[in-house]
């Protein structure tokens, strides 16, 4: 919580802000204060909070640090709107964020973390590794900036751009009380999807939190040998004992999960891999999420072709799943993760030199 003997006080909860603000020596309304400020309207800083007095401000900005991201680039998709952000943070670091519009309400994808170490061999984000993990308030704050910058509502996010939300455990679950704070944006916490890349400890733990939010499970394989080529975090858990962990998560808190499965031609779309992927699924409480891998400068994988994906849907739909195609949205702005913050990057690196 402490940065430099410095509060993080938009990373605070609502009853720990009000300890702090009480050991300040303020009233305790001038918490509630602060917090709508933070979190209602969003204030980009501390000048802005004009119905607190100036000498409370003061020992705010002498006793904590407040997190506003600097927005550096922000892509608008013309094919279908989605916005791409890259934000700035206080250390220079950057991370990327992506608003999708549907017609049921507006979607947000946060990063969780600078980079990542889980080192899937069909992802961007994973190429430089993990530089640190996002501070609660560095994850919501990509929301906050998107909201101001849209002028839209926000009422979906899903933990699915850069970073291993259970690698960074505790700040993503507080990121989750924030978000659904009902003093703050009071999201649902069912229309927040935290999704993993199948450390069992984390999704344990997760299902004891007494959250209503949705998981999502990166499948992508319905063998173990086929996962370990494509995810390191394959030689560590096992599918049964994942899967087992996901039902737990399911009759703990009675939420279904979301199995993603990212197509690469050829690798994991087999009739065979069907056959297995039913047996691995069928009578579980969830559904299967199909999305053609994005390929990446970097990665080998291809994409399926549009017959080979929708024979390969109708192959698990026979098999009695619940099947979804990820709609394909922003393909034209770097839509894979980590993606624009490597493109950037060697624009930098590039210039330097
Ligand atoms: N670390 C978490 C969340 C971030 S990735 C996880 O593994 O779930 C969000 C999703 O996008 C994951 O399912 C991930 O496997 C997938 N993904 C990453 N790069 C991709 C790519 N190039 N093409 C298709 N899916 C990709």
């Amino acid at each position: 919580m402490e940065n430099d003997q410095k509060i993080d006080v938009k990373s605070l909860l609502p009853e720990e802000l009000a300890q702090t603000v009480r050991e300040m020596g303020e009233p305790a309304y001038r918490a509630s204060q602060l917090f709508d400020w933070m979190h209602r309207k969003k204030a980009g800083s501390f000048d802005e909070m004009t119905n607190l007095p100036r000498s409370f401000r003061e020992k705010l900005r002498k006793r904590t640090v407040y997190t506003v991201l600097n927005p550096l680039r922000v892509q608008v998709s013309k094919l279908d709107g989605t916005r791409k952000y890259l934000f700035e943070l206080s250390d220079g670091n950057c991370i990327e964020s992506v608003f999708l519009p549907y017609h049921h309400g507006n979607s947000v994808c946060v990063s969780s973390q600078v980079g990542c170490r889980m080192g899937c061999r069909f992802c961007a984000s994973t190429l430089g590794g993990l530089v640190r993990n996002l501070s609660a308030a560095e994850i919501l704050d990509q929301i906050y900036r998107i909201e101001e910058d849209t002028g839209e509502r926000v009422s979906n996010t899903v933990v699915m751009g850069s970073g291993e939300p259970m690698d960074n455990y505790e700040n993503v679950v507080r990121f989750i009380r924030l978000l659904s704070a009902p003093e703050g944006l009071h999201m649902s916490q069912r229309n927040i999807t935290v999704s993993t890349c199948g450390i069992v400890p984390g999704i344990q733990r997760f299902s004891r939190e007494g959250l209503q939010a949705t998981l999502a499970l990166s499948l992508h394989a319905s063998d173990d040998e086929t996962r370990r080529k494509l995810m390191p975090i394959a030689q560590r858990y096992s599918i049964a004992e994942i899967l087992s962990a996901c039902g737990e998560f399911f009759r703990l808190t009675g939420r279904r999960v979301s199995y993603e499965y990212s197509v690469a031609a050829g690798v994991n779309d087999t009739p065979e891999a069907a056959e297995k992927l039913i047996r691995l699924l069928r009578g579980r409480h969830g559904h299967v999420n199909l999305i053609p891998v994005n390929p990446v400068t970097e990665r080998s994988f291809t994409e399926p072709t549009r017959e080979a994906l929708e024979r390969f849907r109708a192959a698990l739909e026979k098999g009695g799943l619940n099947v979804t195609i990820r709609r394909e949205m922003g393909r034209d702005i770097d839509g894979a993760c980590g993606q624009l913050r490597r493109r950037y990057q060697a624009e930098q690196a590039g210039r330097e030199s």
